[in-house]
């Protein structure tokens, strides 16, 4: 069983941080429609989420089941045909591109699985960009916590390509967290990463969730990456199918396998039903 005591004891240094009531993340009938007519793609075809704060939630779903969009819905980078989605109590619904775009800097946290750092900044000053791009101080002490946080407390002044895979993801957990987001969202994360290394930056994301109170969103295919988290939800043709809590690689692996077989049946039932 994994310990949780820590998110009591740790502190941090952004008050609201920490025991704030409410949810992180909520979406209420999340449509997304691609096209028209008959040939219109219901990538998420009603989608109902609630997620506390202080949650790790993996994302899971064969290939093509809205992963993605169900990502950029929930994130504010695609809006929903039909449905709101609010983000630490706010709803984005109707926001303006110029507001979602100052939320999406200031108070949520991004985590790709190509690192998306800017190589001729040091580690610092990509730390730092979420703060310059929201117009805050580029607080030097706030990006020193963050790093130590993340074991790169010795590398603020290198650049992103004398750091090897591993230390690059830290790199952009700490730049994902110098904000005190609301939630992180991870793309894939350890997509690029080998096994060990892949751990230890789930074992970070982990941890900011215990310690630092934050709230993680990953999207993953790899059950191995799941099992870090504290529940798995999985998306079978835009719509949220199954859940698991505190499941192992194998157990969430063995969902996997029976909802990519229930999804091809389903598809081969209705090819043959056209046909
Ligand atoms: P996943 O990430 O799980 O592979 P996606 O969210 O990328 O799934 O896609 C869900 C469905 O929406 C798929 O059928 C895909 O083909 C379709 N889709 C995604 N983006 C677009 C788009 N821009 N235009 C048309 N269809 C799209």
């Amino acid at each position: 069983m994994r310990l949780r005591s820590g998110r009591q004891q740790k502190t941090d240094d952004r008050p609201e941080a920490q025991n704030t009531p409410g949810l992180a993340v909520e979406l209420r009938g999340v449509r997304r429609r691609y096209g028209r007519g008959a040939g219109a793609v219901h990538a998420l075809a009603g989608v109902d989420l609630a997620l506390p704060r202080g949650t790790f939630t993996a994302v899971m779903g064969p290939s093509g089941s809205g992963k993605s969009t169900f990502l950029q819905c929930a994130a504010g980078l695609d809006r929903p045909s039909a449905g709101s989605v609010r983000l630490g109590g706010t709803e984005i619904t109707g926001m303006t591109e110029n507001k979602l775009t100052e939320l999406r800097r200031s108070r949520l946290g991004f985590v790709f699985q190509s690192f998306n750092l800017l190589p001729s900044l040091t580690v610092e000053q990509n730390v730092l960009l979420p703060l310059r791009l929201a117009g805050q101080r580029p607080d030097r002490r706030r990006a020193a916590a963050v790093l130590a946080q993340v074991g790169l407390g010795d590398k603020a002044r290198r650049r992103p390509g004398e750091l090897s895979g591993g230390q690059q993801q830290r790199v952009a957990i700490a730049r994902a967290l110098v904000t005190g987001p609301d939630v992180v969202f991870a793309d894939e994360p350890t997509g690029a990463l080998d096994t060990g290394t892949a751990a230890e930056v789930l074992g970070l994301l982990r941890h900011a969730v215990d310690t630092l109170g934050a709230t993680v969103v990953m999207v993953t295919h790899d059950p191995a990456a799941a099992a870090w988290a504290d529940r798995v939800l999985f998306l079978a043709d835009g719509a949220f199918a199954d859940e698991l809590e505190r499941g192992t690689a194998q157990q969430i692996a063995a969902r996997m396998t029976t909802l990519t077989a229930r999804t091809a049946r389903a598809a081969g039932a209705m090819a043959g039903a056209v046909v």
